[in-house]
């Protein structure tokens, strides 16, 4: 027998990792084109690269400063680069928080339901959670959330929240950091959807950490580039602790031709809001229970059937075991007019 892993890995619940495609498609004998995602909270576009593979040298490693990525993020952010950080996507940087800034004296603040990775990656550097409950419709209880943070070493707040698509006032935001002298993480993955940012004023206050993605609204989720943006205090920390290669080449060259484009994912994205819209109407005339949101996902109570029927026919939704908050609730992406049709077709029977 090999030796037991540190006390807080043993005792840790394995993260459920979502079927692949393939799998799905494969239990239900359906073709893998048939599958679609209305679980990953990712987009049904990609933006059309400008760059062909092959351009690069992969017999080398990558720039390990990533000077170009780096540039086009921080002109994007309209930050300065010394104070972004990049990872293998925002999940990446997540843990790299709570490595840097949790071990087992210290502990966390969380609002419940919000995206799980939080307490998975505070959890397996050992820190001591405080959870927030949201009130009966999932919302933040700002001021027991003001309390927990207060004197947590890390603060995790999702900006738009994942699952809930909550968006929270810039001035609570500011609050929650002013509270504290922990890290306050301010998680951005779906701020494209809602068109509200702390990067205008995140350098205010030195313990603020705004995290952003290229995983959502750039629709790159396959090619893993994220990165914060951070004052130098806490740059400095997550550059000592970072991965020095852990984004290909590919990935690093990809995201600069990506990060290009933003006016084209700006349009894409308002016209994702309208289908945001119209699917959730869809679902309410169903007679379903709605948690519109603002970000590129809704959240419904569906009827068990349709729910059923929608998962034999290869549309994939995020549901939530007994115990979690949203039991009975699944957590529908907003993606194509079609793929939404199809969704709303199997769920009328
Ligand atoms: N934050 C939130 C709230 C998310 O929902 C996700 C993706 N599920 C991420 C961060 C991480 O995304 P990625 O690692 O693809 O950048």
């Amino acid at each position: 027998m090999p030796i037991e892993p540190r006390p807080s890995v043993a005792a840790l619940e394995p993260y459920q990792w979502e079927d692949s495609s393939v799998a799905i498609a494969a239990r239900l004998g359906l073709p893998v084109e048939d599958v679609v995602r209305f679980d990953m909270n990712t987009v049904p576009w990609q933006l059309p690269a400008r760059w062909a593979a092959g351009a690069e040298a992969l017999n080398e490693y990558p720039d390990t400063s990533y000077t170009d990525l780096t540039r086009a993020i921080a002109a994007y952010c309209d930050v300065p680069e010394s104070s972004v950080v990049v990872g293998a996507g925002g999940d990446e940087l997540i843990s790299l928080i709570a490595r840097a800034y949790l071990d087992s004296s210290r502990h966390y603040a969380v609002s419940d339901p919000t995206y799980s990775l939080f307490a998975v990656a505070s959890d397996i550097a050992g820190a001591t959670r405080r959870a927030v409950p949201g009130d009966e419709h999932f919302r933040l209880d700002r001021a027991a959330f003001l309390a927990a943070a207060a004197d947590a070493h890390v603060t995790w707040l999702a900006n738009p929240n994942n699952p809930t698509g909550e968006v929270l006032p810039q001035d609570f935001v500011r609050e929650v950091a002013r509270a504290t002298r922990g890290v306050v993480v301010v998680d951005e993955a779906y701020a494209e959807f809602s068109g509200a940012s702390s990067l205008p004023w995140c350098f205010d206050v030195e313990n603020v950490v705004v995290l952003r993605t290229l995983s959502k609204a750039f629709g790159l989720a396959g090619m893993r580039v994220g990165w914060v943006v951070a004052s130098p205090a806490v740059t400095a920390v997550l550059a000592k602790v970072r991965p020095v290669s852990s984004i290909s080449v590919v990935s690093a060259r990809l995201g600069v031709a990506a990060l290009e484009q933003a006016e084209a994912m700006r349009t894409l994205v308002r016209d994702l809001a309208v289908e945001r819209q119209r699917l959730a109407s869809a679902l309410a005339d169903l007679g379903c229970r709605v948690v519109e949101g603002s970000a590129n996902f809704v959240l419904a109570v569906l009827d068990a059937a349709g729910a059923a029927r929608a998962q034999s026919r290869g549309l994939v939704l995020r549901t939530y075991g007994a115990g979690h908050r949203l039991h009975g609730w699944s957590r529908i992406t907003v993606r194509s007019p079609a793929e939404n049709a199809r969704l709303l077709d199997a769920l009328r029977g």
